[in-house]
């Protein structure tokens, strides 16, 4: 048995706040104490373990979880700026993930984990390239990030492009193998997904087909919908229904499904996905920066539809920072909705707890409570931009001030505030260093292998 003890801190979570439920929000300044990677009851007596973590002065917090990520993409940070998605995908993103070879793979993915991971994101739901995911997947099971990682299946050639759809078979083919070899290893840390790319890159057999092994291996299902208007209404065209239409017909559309993006849904769409139970991860910066839109997420929780947060892929963040995720979402709204409107606790439950139920690890992540996986992020409050941090009582056990914790955290914190961070129970960062691995000897090889993919562009 072993056993973490996190001593001091100020400790912070939501108790409720998905599917568009109020938030309520638990802080207290406790210990928390982790026996063979699950957070345990605290004993009233003598607190002992075989590590201590002095958390003292610190906000300790569930570790976030990001809904929609591409490891395979952080290699290419920079790669193609302002632009709109469609030029950035046919110009730059696919060739250059056609260009991929398993080292240059291999670098993006440790480059993406070890960046989500000293900044505070302890899970992810990620959507690689079409070949090598098993290179991600040995690449999180190694780091020691929690993942949900599924290949791009497309069985539609996009129009103008020279990426290579794959048949159908050789999608499931794929991605049955690594359902076999990875998916539930590392005590449940390493999960496999059934990622269709977009409504428009799957036929409606693919899709079903998608459906059918979902259900019958208990699958998660990741995809991009209605991001771009033009797309959206080009797919409307060809099939005569618009995204959350067309996933519904195919049987796609519910609870194990995350949108990313759904920027442009009409309130059909909208009605569909609240009934369907599916979930919608909010991108803020990557649709700002692509152009693509805002979505309305205020009415989407408003009517009780589950939305997480994600970065998307540092081609078009450029970065995989989830504390500045936060922030944007908490301000992108406010000029078209009010002030009111996304404060900062209703972000941290997206966060946190939205996230775990949109990778239906509702019962595993995204809250601190006995019998959960200890992932955990502990953040320094003694910098000057979130000084002065508020007066909280010292003494121990004592209830703190909630809201003020979360301002501090999705207003004022910055991601090199993270100093701590522990998945399912093992320690991954510390002093805001990335344990697992070399930080430094990974984005060496980073440049290194960026060099050699842009070479081989076409
Ligand atoms: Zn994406």
């Amino acid at each position: 048995v072993s056993t973490v003890l996190i001593t001091g801190g100020s400790v912070l979570t939501c108790t409720t706040g998905s599917h568009g439920a109020p938030v309520a929000l638990w802080a207290r300044r406790t210990d928390l104490l982790v026996v063979d990677g699950r957070i345990a009851e605290l004993p009233t007596a003598e607190r002992t373990a075989d590590e201590v973590i002095d958390a003292t002065g610190m906000l300790v917090i569930p570790g976030l979880v990001q809904a929609h990520v591409h490891l395979c993409q952080t290699l290419m940070r920079g790669l193609a700026d302002d632009c709109d998605v469609v030029e950035w995908l046919r110009t730059a993103i696919w060739p250059a993930e056609q260009a991929h070879d398993e080292h240059s793979l291999r670098a993006s993915a440790e480059l993406g984990i070890a960046e989500l991971l000293t900044s505070g994101t302890t899970t992810a739901l990620t959507m690689e390239t079409a070949l090598s995911t098993e290179v991600v997947l040995d690449a999180v099971d190694r780091l020691g990030i929690r993942a949900i990682v599924g290949p791009a299946l497309m069985d539609l050639q996009e129009p103008g492009t020279q990426m290579v759809a794959q048949s159908i078979a050789q999608a499931l083919a794929t991605v049955t193998d690594l359902v076999k070899h990875f998916h539930g290893t590392a005590g449940g840390r390493v999960q496999v997904a059934l990622s269709p790319r977009g409504t428009y890159n799957g036929t409606p057999e693919l899709w079903r087909e998608c459906v059918r092994l979902a259900d019958e291996w208990d699958l998660r299902l990741h995809t991009h919908a209605s991001e771009n208007a033009a797309q959206a209404e080009r797919l409307e065209r060809t099939f005569g229904q618009r995204d959350a239409q067309a996933l519904a017909e195919w049987g796609a559309l519910g609870p194990r499904l995350t949108i990313a993006h759904g920027i442009w849904l009409d309130p059909a769409e909208r009605a569909l996905v609240r009934s369907r139970g599916a979930h919608i991860c909010h991108c803020p910066t990557a649709n700002l920066k692509l152009g693509s839109g805002i979505a309305p997420v205020p009415d989407y929780l408003a009517a009780g539809i589950n939305v997480a947060l994600g970065t998307d892929g540092a081609a078009c963040n450029n970065s995989l920072d989830g504390v500045a995720e936060m922030r944007l979402a908490a301000l992108l709204h406010k000029p078209r909705y009010g002030p009111q409107a996304m404060p900062a606790e209703r972000v941290f439950a997206m966060a946190t707890m939205g996230g775990a139920a949109a990778l239906g690890l509702q019962d595993v992540v995204g809250r601190l409570e006995p019998g959960l996986a200890a992932d955990i992020t502990c953040l320094r409050l003694d910098g000057l931009h979130v000084s002065p941090a508020p007066v909280q009582p010292a003494r121990r056990d004592a209830e703190l001030d909630a809201a003020a914790l979360a301002s501090s955290l999705v207003y004022s914190a910055r991601a090199s505030d993270v100093d701590t961070v522990l998945v399912q129970g093992e320690v991954v960062v510390r002093a805001g260093q990335l344990v697992s691995a070399d930080q430094v000897a990974i984005s060496t090889e980073a440049a290194v292998q960026r060099a050699r993919l842009t070479a081989r562009l076409p």
